[in-house]
């Protein structure tokens, strides 16, 4: 679904992502892990349009995602939560997600409204509150609420987990597997390698902009270097 092959990609000249190649399959969840400044960001929203790739070539969905416009990206079904979430503060739950529906007819909007809510049945009991006034868990509900209304076919999430609670980092963990279920393909970002792993069907290790380590999540956790570098082990 996703191929990224030797993509090269940085800021300003610098170069961040030293060819980097891998895959997201249909029904996957895929994660990278790696350490603060390893280039996870830059991977996702490389793979958005939002940063141009140098060098490599990049598809989805059987097409060239190489230099496309991220608006494009989004409507034939690739669509980020990105880090920091990027809610519209001041606007209603239900505002936020009809913001998120955009690439949709207002007639499919109902719909895609009430999955949303199956999902995350507190943004429907809540769904008139002004969106900053959420706690963390709640906004980052809304931010992945957000995202599935463009009907996603990939969806990426960049450190969904941070500053939330143990209880609610796995609440949104286990909404990402449901998500999946309903044949949504996610490629996860997460700082917390644990987590990322343990839910991972395959996963990819980052240093330094490079794709040093790949294979089935609950493997790669078993990994000396993954125990030592990233579990703490
Ligand atoms: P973190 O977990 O801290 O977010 P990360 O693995 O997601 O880390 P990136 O955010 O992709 O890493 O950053 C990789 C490198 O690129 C870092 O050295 C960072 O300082 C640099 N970088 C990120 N964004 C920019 C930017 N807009 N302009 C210049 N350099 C940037």
């Amino acid at each position: 679904m996703l191929t990224l092959e030797k993509v090269v990609a940085g800021y300003h000249g610098l170069q961040i992502l030293h060819e980097v190649s891998l895959h997201v399959d249909e029904g996957e969840i895929v994660s990278i892990v790696g350490a603060n400044g390893a280039g996870k960001t830059t991977t996702l929203n490389t793979i958005a349009g939002l940063v141009r790739p140098t060098a490599g070539t990049i598809s989805f969905a059987d097409r060239d995602a190489h230099g496309r416009r991220p608006s494009d990206l989004v409507r034939q079904g690739l669509v980020l939560v990105p880090e920091g979430r990027a809610l519209f503060g001041t606007l209603t739950v239900e505002e936020n997600l009809q913001m998120g529906g955009w690439t949709q007819d207002t007639s499919e909007l109902k719909g895609s409204l009430e999955e949303v809510f199956e999902l995350f049945p507190v943004l429907r009991d809540r769904r008139a509150q002004i969106a900053e006034t959420f706690s963390g868990g709640q906004q980052q509900m809304l931010a992945i609420g957000r995202a599935l209304m463009a009907k996603p076919k990939l969806l990426m999430l960049d450190e969904p987990s941070t500053g939330l609670s143990p209880k609610l980092t796995w609440a949104v963990l286990d909404a990402v597997k449901r998500i999946r279920d309903t044949g949504v393909a996610v490629l996860l970002v997460e700082q917390n390698a644990a987590h990322a792993l343990a839910m991972a069907d395959r996963a990819y290790v980052l240093e330094s902009g490079s794709v040093v380590l790949e294979g089935p999540g609950p493997e790669l956790a078993k990994d000396d270097r993954v125990r030592a570098a990233y579990l703490g082990m």
